[in-house]
Parts: C-alpha cells; structure tokens; sequence
C-alpha cells in the first residue's frame, strides 16, 4: 500500500496499490503501460480526492549537466530535480532568467508540461528541448521547443493522446546577455537595474508573505486558471463590471485575474468541511483541517459555480484532480 498523502502537496487521504517508482532509466524499460497508468511528478499540481486504483508511475530520475557556450548556457536537467532548487543554484553560479520562477513548487519535469509561469515570465522561453519515452511504446522522443507547442500554462503534454509520454530530461538555454523582468505590480518597487539576486530574493519574499507554504498549510498553488476570453466576451462583462482586473493578451484577447472573480463573489471565507479558499489569496484553495476529497470536489464546484452566476465565466482547474479511476473534469 503506497499512502499519497505525502506524495501530493494538498495532502489528502489517498493510497494506491500498483505504483513503480522510477530512479533509472533502466527502471524506465520496465514499465509496462495501461489504460488507467497516470504519471506523477513531485505531486504539486495533482490532488487525488480518492484512493487510486490505477497504475502510478512516479518519476524521481536525478541528474544535470551545464555547458557554457560563447553567448549563454546549455542546462539540461532530469525530470526528477526540483524546481526551486535549481532556480537558487544556477543564479548561484550567475546564470540566470530563471529569477521570476523561483519558490514554483515541483520537479523540472513538470515545469513544461504547464508551461509553469510567474511574475511575467514563462518557462518556455529557455526550453530548447523536451526528452523522454513513450510508455505505450517504449520509443524515445525528444520535442524541439515548437514542437512542445506551449501556450499559457499548457503544452502538448496536457492533452489525453500524450498521457503515455513520459518527460525524462528538459534542455534549457540561458542566454548571458541578461536583463530583469519587472513588469508585474509586485516587482515595481525593485530598481530598474535590479541584479538577478535582488530579483530572486523579491520573488521568494513576496511568495513567502501572500502563498501558503504547502509543509504548513497543504495546497496545490493557483487551483484555476487564468481565464482567457475574446474581446467580444470582454466587452459584454466590463459593461457590467467595470471595475474588473484584466490584462490584455499578445493575440488581442483577455486575461482575468480568477483571484479577483473569486474575491469579488465574497468567496474568500468559504469553507466546506476542511477545504477552504485562502485568504490572502483567493486563487489558492488549501487543505485547512484534515479535507477530505468530497470537500474539495464541492469547494471547487461552488467556487466556479458562483463566478459563472455572476461573471458568465467557468473557470477551469489548472491542478490535475484525479479520482479512484483517474482525471477528473468537474
Ligand atoms: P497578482 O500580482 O495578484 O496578479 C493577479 C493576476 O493578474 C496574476 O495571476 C497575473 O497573471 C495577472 N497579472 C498581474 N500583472 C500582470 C501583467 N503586468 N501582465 C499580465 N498579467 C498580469 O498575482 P499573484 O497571485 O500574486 O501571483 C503573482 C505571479 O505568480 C503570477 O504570475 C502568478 O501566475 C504566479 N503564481 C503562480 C502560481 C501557480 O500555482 N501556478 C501560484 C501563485 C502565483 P498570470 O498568472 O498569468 O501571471
């Protein structure tokens, strides 16, 4: 019996029974792919509101490698690693770009597979490539950063018919010519020429002081995503909202703030048994007292619920919520 619950940041009562943990990737050869296989990284973006029943394959493979070249580096780093700590260590060896990143909870495979973004910078941006095995038929693969097809918060590994695809190392390039990334509101007060240092330690403090640290209070970051509507859709909500936090997109369409939708619907204090919304931040539902599945699942409902009433907007997970037989689509 294998107890999830300290494998998911949400913390939830789970087990699961079939479960191979990779360390090698000779451990990788001997899997054998089904139909109900399921792929987990460090577990912070996957809540299991159930016990499993399916095959878990758990990804621990280790490993990194750092070539300079004239104009920037080549860091290439196994599915396994965490996230934040290589954030701190290549700042630490003065490459940098990954500074907006740091505090993302995680393992560097599952930085492409949402395209994982903060602070006005998204991972895809120094990806080159993305290597792994195709479970299902045990071939290799290795995506060029177009052939990831990223978008916001999403990539080709989201969808069903790559399920089977399994990320064992990232190629990422960080150019040396460097310079900070600082638009966002929360980075205003840093001088135009903040170091990469300056930026790093801004981002963990910020993250520290609004985000719930999930070993204390157990969550799975933003549960939904940012919604993007079209301008048509815009205009008709700003009409009726006017006030509404949005940011306006590359492609000419419309980015909401899913924090402020829930806010302004007076969710921040619900709570249904032990899941609540956070207070500080209304995009992070938490574990508050011992929630069950059932609690979550039903928070979640409300919760989008609720912002469809009033905004005419569903909003979708950006966590992988798994069930007793696997995704679950609320
Ligand atoms: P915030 O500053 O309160 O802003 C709320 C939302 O507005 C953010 O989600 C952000 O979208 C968007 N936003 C703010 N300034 C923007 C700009 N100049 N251009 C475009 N969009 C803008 O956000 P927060 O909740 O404290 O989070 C700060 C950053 O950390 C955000 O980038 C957020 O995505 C990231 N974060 C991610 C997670 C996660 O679990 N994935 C958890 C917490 C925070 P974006 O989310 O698209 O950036």
């Amino acid at each position: 019996m294998f107890d999830l619950k300290k494998r998911h940041s949400f913390a939830l009562p789970a087990c699961a029974n079939h479960v191979d943990v990779i360390h090698a990737p000779d451990d990788v050869r001997k899997i054998i792919w089904q139909d109900d296989s399921y792929i987990l990284g460090a577990g912070s973006n996957t809540v299991f509101t159930s016990d499993f029943e399916g095959h878990l394959i758990v990804n621990r493979l280790l490993g990194s490698s750092i070539v300079e070249l004239d104009d920037g580096y080549k860091v290439s780093l196994a599915a396994g690693e965490n996230w934040h700590h290589w954030v701190a260590r290549l700042i630490d060896q003065g490459i940098f770009g990954f500074e907006n990143l740091a505090l993302i909870p995680g393992s560097v495979g599952a930085a492409p597979v949402q395209n994982i973004g903060a602070y006005g910078v998204e991972v895809a941006k120094f990806i080159e490539s993305v290597e792994g095995v195709d479970l299902r038929t045990g071939t290799a693969f290795q995506f060029t950063n177009k052939e990831c097809n990223f978008g916001y918060r999403d990539s080709v590994f989201k969808r069903a018919e790559y399920a089977s695809f399994l990320i064992t190392s990232v190629e990422f390039y960080l150019p040396k010519a460097w310079q900070p990334c600082l638009e966002y509101p929360d980075l205003k007060d840093l001088p135009t020429d903040a170091s990469a240092i300056q930026v790093f330690d801004h981002v963990v403090a910020v993250r520290q002081r609004k985000l719930p640290d999930p070993m204390v209070i157990p969550n799975a970051g933003s549960f939904f995503k940012n919604p993007v509507i079209t301008s048509d859709e815009f205009r008709r909500i700003k009409q009726r909202h006017p006030d509404i936090r949005y940011f306006e997109t590359a492609d000419g369409q419309f980015k909401l703030a899913a924090g402020w939708l829930i806010e302004q619907c007076g969710l921040k204090s619900l709570r249904i048994g032990g899941a609540g919304v956070h207070q500080r931040q209304a995009l992070v539902l938490v574990n508050s007292n011992q929630a069950t599945g059932r609690d979550l699942t039903e928070l979640a409902h409300q919760v989008r619920k609720q912002v469809a009433q009033r905004f005419g907007v569903w909003l979708e997970p950006e966590v992988r919520m798994l069930d007793n037989r696997g995704l679950l689509t609320l």
